[in-house]
């Protein structure tokens, strides 16, 4: 944490140990409400719908692959986790009953963290029931919405305020207000209050948006008593995305007072500098900035004030461009450092991945208001596939996730549990796995916009289109698409060929076996217009090939990718001391997929790919030459 307060990793020894991008897609789905009126007084007022929408998370659902299996994983683990151990601080702070044994980690009951992971399981089930159906998740989450609504009813009772609900006191608001020391209790109030709307968003579950409306008023009626300086100085503790999940709920319900509120939360230190297109982001805490910007792009959607939308975008442009690693990971020791330090900034606690998860909602967000920009989505391929998908431990049945991504040479990943770790990236990884299906596929009118090779099954229920897609990628380096049912009007396809294949001579198109004729720059989306018959299919082959990135600022200091996947040598139960020096020229194709030999420090060693490899020592970059 910023500011000498204590850190996370400080907390994580101690202990022993934000919203829905489905919620984005909920939010599309619903009319915009006439009659807005600006945020700020002589603001622009429209709201800016993104020209692509994303489609729902119910209409999309995986098929089997290694996404699926994380999935399960992670299901596995929502079934199996008991909510009244979550909810037991919940009904202790407010003076009901809780025979509940109490969790540990960063939901022990003197964490002052504590309430956030409940938030964090209300957006995974909610997820879970959009992306499955099975309404065992959707009951779950009834159950705890419910317990949560009580715990608000007593509020008042307790001797806090009215629509107050949480897991610690309401003095540590009064003590963040104050500027004295407190974890982040803003940070635990978002998680909570996007559970809460994605339960509306995705589950259908009212209760949640009425005990949300009350839980905002009361964030109003704090707020409403503080003085510009004042709230300027509470933003400098960590507050999560509470601008986000306030214009959401005002993009939702139309009431003004949410985005009123939203706009306190604008953190004038951080966006003011990327209004002006300055990177000052050395030295401040990673991901207590993110959320701010996903915010930013939201409160673009809900004002039009092209400055959110400015911020947002350069903000992105920033990390991804020089906080960025090789695994689409940013941050060491959780911290931003300065641009383009990556080969110097390698140690066991790069790539939180908290981090990964948010800007991938921003990143999808982006994309959504600029669909020419292909590398949003070579970003999110990158980050899903080789820091995401690879966060968690497949050997765990109940989806065991990490908090940092080790990228020094000799790292190894290490993972949560049942009930003593949930730190932040417990939280973030029961959402990270419930949401694969989110954006693999966006629509405008009359396009479908195919991004990710995942193996997924879209229903359009307003084309009634059924479209399969089935892909062993990126173990081969095709996807084949399968329209199952067809609506039988004219529909532009746009299959996304990314920026890593090897040329657009690599690239092969077909429709019903027949070779099209079109013209497959890398790095762009491919349009194929038809009207689609139940039965054709589309199968798209791209090449790939070996890269040796190097980092911006040394490049003798590189990172082994093929195509999109990033490969790290195995180095079992070896530790490493210094970066493995690397023959490239000693590279050498397998006869396993994706899988080479190199010599390196004048031995043999295997590279595989960085996402598949666990539970021994690793090495993403090498010496070269
Ligand atoms: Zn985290």
């Amino acid at each position: 944490m910023t500011h000498g307060r204590l850190s996370r990793r400080h907390a994580f020894r101690l202990t022993g140990a934000a919203t829905a991008a489905s919620v984005l897609a909920g939010l599309t789905a619903r009319p915009a409400t006439a009659g807005v009126s600006p945020a700020q007084p002589g603001a622009p007022l429209a709201r800016v719908a993104p020209p692509v929408a994303a489609f729902a998370l119910s209409d999309v659902r995986l098929l089997p692959g290694p996404f699926a299996d994380n999935q399960n994983r992670t299901l596995s683990y929502l079934s199996f986790v008991d909510a009244d151990r979550l909810l037991h601080t919940f009904r202790r702070n407010v003076g009901l009953p809780s025979t509940a044994t109490p969790c540990g980690g960063w939901e022990a009951p003197d964490v002052e963290l504590r309430g956030h992971s409940t938030g964090h399981l209300l957006t995974a089930l909610a997820q879970a029931f959009a992306s499955t159906g099975d309404s065992a998740y959707q009951a779950k989450a009834s159950r705890i919405v419910s317990a949560l609504a009580a715990c608000q009813a007593a509020a008042p009772a307790a001797g806090y305020g009215r629509g107050y609900l949480s897991a610690y006191p309401e003095s540590f608001i009064d003590r963040v207000e104050n500027g004295q020391q407190v974890w982040a209790p803003y940070y635990t109030l978002h998680k909570i209050m996007a559970g809460l709307l994605d339960q509306y968003l995705l589950a259908g579950n009212q209760q949640a948006l009425d005990v949300l409306v009350a839980k905002a008023a009361w964030v109003k009626a704090r707020t409403d008593r503080l003085s510009t300086a004042r709230l300027q100085a509470m933003l400098r503790t960590e507050f999560g995305g509470m601008n986000e999940v306030l214009a959401n709920l005002y993009l939702v319900t139309g009431d003004q007072n949410h985005l009123t509120t939203a706009t306190r939360f604008d953190h004038a230190e951080i966006f003011d500098p990327l209004a002006n297109r300055l990177d000052r982001l050395a030295g401040y805490h990673a991901n207590t900035q993110i959320p701010k910007i996903i915010g930013a792009i939201q409160e673009y959607q809900a004002t039009g004030q092209a400055r959110y939308r400015d911020i947002a975008t350069f903000f992105w442009d920033t990390v991804v461009g020089h906080h960025t690693y090789a695994n689409g990971g940013n941050s060491n020791g959780e911290h931003f450092h300065a641009p383009d330090a990556i080969a110097s900034q390698l140690s066991d606690s790069t790539t939180e991945c908290c981090n990964t998860y948010n800007m991938l909602k921003l990143t999808r967000q982006l994309f959504r208001y600029d669909p020419s920009r292909i590398d949003y989505l070579d970003y999110y391929e990158n980050a899903l596939l080789n820091q995401i998908l690879g966060s968690q431990d497949p050997a765990s049945a109940h989806g065991f996730v990490s908090y940092y991504v080790p990228l020094r040479a000799g790292g190894i990943k290490t993972y949560s549990n049942d009930y003593d770790t949930f730190w932040c990236c417990h939280g973030t990884g029961m959402e990270n796995h419930t949401k694969f299906g989110d954006t693999i596929y966006f629509h405008t009118d009359d396009a479908l916009y195919v991004n990710l090779f995942i193996p997924s099954e879209l229903t359009w229920r307003d084309r009634g289109l059924v479209l399969r897609q089935e892909t062993r990628f990126p173990t081969q380096p095709s996807t084949r698409l399968t329209v199952r049912q067809a609506g039988g009007t004219a529909l532009a396809l746009r299959l996304r060929v990314p920026s890593w294949v090897a040329g657009a001579d690599s690239v092969r198109i077909t429709v019903n076996g027949v070779a099209q004729p079109v013209s497959a720059r890398p790095g762009s989306h491919v349009e194929l217009n038809r009207v689609w018959r139940a039965g054709d299919v589309v199968e798209l082959t791209m090449g790939m090939s070996l890269t040796l990135e190097p980092t911006p600022d040394d490049a003798s200091v590189r990172a082994v990718r093929y195509g999109p996947v990033l490969l790290a040598g195995e180095y079992g139960g070896s530790n490493l001391t210094a970066l493995p020096r690397l023959q490239p020229d000693s590279l050498t194709a397998t006869g396993q997929p994706l899988v080479f030999r190199a010599r390196a420090n004048n031995a043999s060693v295997t590279l595989s790919p960085f996402h598949a490899l666990h539970h021994q020592r690793h090495s993403v970059y090498w010496r070269i030459g």
